[in-house]
This record gives structure tokens, sequence and C-alpha cells, in this order.
């Protein structure tokens, strides 16, 4: 019996240097996050003790050179940290992808020499934290029509504006924000905790991502210092840059909530009895279980080509928005058929699975919505825009 599914020999196709920095993630995982997981999100709870050991464990900007304190790996080593990550839960990875490829991502990218020096070796070792704001009460699908704006004033950027549903917001020490300038462009700026009239209310009462910590960001004539803009990247595909980057992580991620799903249910169909045999013997609950280890090996051999590509430069965001629309879609159907195989114990917080499907609700919506990748295909493949 193989807990972790690898069907289809997917492993050949890995260095020795991508299976040690799985390992090293899992092993964290298994011993400093399984064990806590469930109780920090029953309190809707972030566990903050991860922020400095995901430092320390590499697992914030990977790809990002070693000059910045990134540990300066390929991309399909970023898409397996996610993985094992989200093996964990959702909430973990979700404060590794935006710390990653919202946060760290922009500022090495888009970023002066001297923002990289002064932020990006505090984010890699989780001495900082940061958070990304783009979706607004007004508009989130549609985030090219933002109504936060920045006047210039000479000396500095006066910003006016809000953002809504923004992971680690109101724990974040920076925020990478998207405002449009007098002109209607899209420009990015680092904000900095402390800022006056800068507050980040956090957002309550939510039934999925419990252990992340969720938030707005309310500017209020909020003065930006000119040297705090992105100087490298003007217009909307700054932020969709990112989003391409967090997106292809999620696709990498949500595999690692299947395969945790997925070992859950084979292990306990194996162990439970009714009508005097192991559910496992079933052919109902076999059909579960193999129709999921089978959609599990898909999406490993989707997201092992899209890392090569990646790794190339050659990903394509439609095959990033694709990847990311069929995982999350698969790792939810997967919860809920593993869900079933567990009967009551299902819903349990013994089991990690009721947590995953929640997890996985808000996954399918946010860095773009089911719908909206699906459109992104539509477009690709018909060349006719159907957003409007
Ligand atoms: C837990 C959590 C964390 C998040 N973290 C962040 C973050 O860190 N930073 C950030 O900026 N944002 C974040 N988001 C926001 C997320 O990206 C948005 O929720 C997402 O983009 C969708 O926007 P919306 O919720 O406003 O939905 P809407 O855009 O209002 O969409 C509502 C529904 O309408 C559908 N729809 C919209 N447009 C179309 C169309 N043209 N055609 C067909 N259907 C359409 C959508 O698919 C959806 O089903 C987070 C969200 C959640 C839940």
């Amino acid at each position: 019996m193989k807990l972790t599914p690898d069907y289809f020999q997917i492993d050949d196709l890995l260095s020795e240097e991508h299976k040690l920095v799985r390992q090293s993630v899992r092993d964290w995982v298994d011993s400093r996050l399984k064990p806590v997981i469930d109780d920090y999100s029953q309190r809707h709870e972030f566990p903050s003790f991860i922020v400095k050991e995901l430092g320390k464990l590499g697992a914030f900007g990977p790809y990002i050179p070693e000059e910045y304190g990134g540990a300066g790996l390929d991309h399909t080593s970023y898409g397996l940290i996610m993985q094992e990550l989200e093996r964990g839960d959702s909430s973990i990875r979700s404060v590794a992808s935006v710390q990653s490829s919202l946060v760290m991502y922009p500022i090495y990218t888009f970023g002066s020499e001297n923002q990289k020096k002064k932020y990006l070796p505090q984010l890699a070792a989780g001495e900082m934290l940061g958070a990304f704001g783009l979706t607004e009460p007004n508009h989130g699908s549609d985030p090219g029509s933002m109504e936060t704006k920045i006047i210039d004033k000479g000396d500095y950027y006066l910003l006016n504006g809000a953002k809504m549903w923004i992971t680690n917001s109101p724990i974040a020490d920076i925020a990478v924000v998207w405002a449009k300038d007098e002109e209607g462009i899209v420009r990015g700026l680092i904000i900095e905790k402390g800022m006056e009239g800068f507050t980040a209310p956090e957002t309550h009462n939510k039934w999925s991502l419990r252990a992340s910590v969720t938030g707005e960001l309310v500017f209020d004539n909020v003065k930006i210092p000119k040297e705090n803009i992105l100087p490298n990247i003007q217009g909307l595909k700054g932020p969709m840059m990112c989003l391409n980057s967090a997106r292809y992580g999620i696709a990498w991620g949500v595999v690692g909530a299947a395969i945790d799903c997925y070992s859950t249910a084979l292990q306990y169909s194996l162990e439970r009895k009714q009508f005097d045999k192991p559910i496992a013997s079933f052919q109902l609950q076999q059909k579960k279980l193999a129709e999921i280890v089978t959609e599990i090996t898909k999406a490993q051999l989707v997201v092992w080509r899209l890392g090569t590509l990646r790794d190339k430069d050659q990903a394509k965001p439609t095959q990033i928005s694709m990847a990311k629309r069929n995982n999350v879609e698969m790792a939810l159907n997967v919860a809920r058929e593993s869900r079933q195989i567990l009967g009551a114990m299902g819903i349990s917080g013994d089991f990690p699975i009721m947590r995953h499907m929640m997890n996985l609700e808000s996954v399918v919506t946010y860095e773009g919505t089911h719908d909206v990748h699906l459109l992104i295909t539509g477009l690709d493949i018909t060349g006719i825009p159907a957003f409007k």
C-alpha cells in the first residue's frame, strides 16, 4: 500500500536536489505542523511560530537568488515546497505563496536595488511578513477597475482607498499594494506598518483558511515616500505577473491537499470494517479510490510538465491558468469523495479531510476564480474575450 501516490513514476523525473527539498519540507510538516494544525484551525488562530520556521526551512522565495537571501532553487523545487506545505494545510501554503510570489517576487522583479536589499533578506528569513493588496470591496475578478488612487504631491504620493480579503494583512510588516495614478495607470507601492493613516483590520468568522489571517488594508491620506514605489513596472501587467507566479504554486500545492485526503481515505478504508469486511473491499469504495488516484496522477503530470516549462521560462500564463483551475477542482472533488469514504468520521477534526475541503473553497476562488480561468482558456482557444 503506497500512501503517497506516484503511479506514473514521476519521482524518476526529479533530481536528487528536488527530492531532498521535498523531504525536508515534508519532515517539517509531519513533525511541526500536522500535530497542531487542527487545533489552530478550530480556534481560528494563526500559528505564528511558522513564520520564522518557514524562513529557516527556505520556503520563502526559494527561487530568489542567494545574494538577496533566497535559496536560488528552480521552480520545480518551489512547486514541491508548495505541495508539501499544502499536504499540511492550505492556510500555511497561502502564507508561503503570498510571501514568495506576491511580495518577494514583485520586489525582486520590479523593485530598485535599494528595495531589494532592504526587504528581500528579511522576508526570506521570516523576520518580516508581507501582504499583497489587489482586491477591493467593489472589484474582485475585475481588478483593472480598482478605485485605490495615488496623487503625486511632489515629495511624496498621497494614497487613498481600501483593499479587502487580504491574506496576512493584520499581521504583515509590509504590503505590496496596487493603486492607480492620476493618469489611471496601475502602480505598485510598498506600504509599511505604522504609516500614518494606514490600518489593517481583521476579517472575522471565516469557515475556510481558518489558520491564516485575512483582513483589509485601509488607506486614509497615507503619505508614501517616493522611494516606496516599484520603479520598474507600470500597468495591470505587474499584479498579473505576480498572480501568475502564485497560481503556479497553487497548481502544485493543491496536489498536496489531495494526496493527504487520499492517503487518509485509503488507510481508513483498509482498517474500517463493516459487514465483517474492510470497507476497502467493497467495489463502490474501490471505484472512489481508483478514480481519486487517477485524478491525482493526471494533476501530478500537469504540474511536473509545467515546472519543467517554467524552469526554462517557457510556461505560458494560459498554461498556468489551466493548471490552477484543473488542479484545484481535482483537489476539491478528491476531498469530497474522500470525506464520504470516512463516513461520519469524515467530518471530524481527528482527520484532515473536512479542513482541506473547507480550505479549498477559498483556493478555488482566490487568484482568479474557477470561472475566470475558464474564460482565460476560452479566450485562448477561440480568440474571443467573454469577460464582458
Ligand atoms: C481567504 C481569501 C484570501 C484572499 N487573499 C487575497 C490577497 O492576499 N490579496 C488579494 O488581493 N486578494 C485576495 N483574495 C481575494 C480573491 O482574489 C478574490 O476573492 C477573487 O479574485 C474573486 O473576487 P470576488 O470575491 O470579489 O468575487 P467576484 O469577482 O465578485 O465574483 C463573484 C462570482 O462572479 C463570477 N464572475 C465574475 N466575473 C465574471 C465574468 N466576467 N464571467 C463569469 N463569471 C464571473 C466569479 O467567478 C464568482 O463566481 C482572497 C480571497 C479569499 C477568500
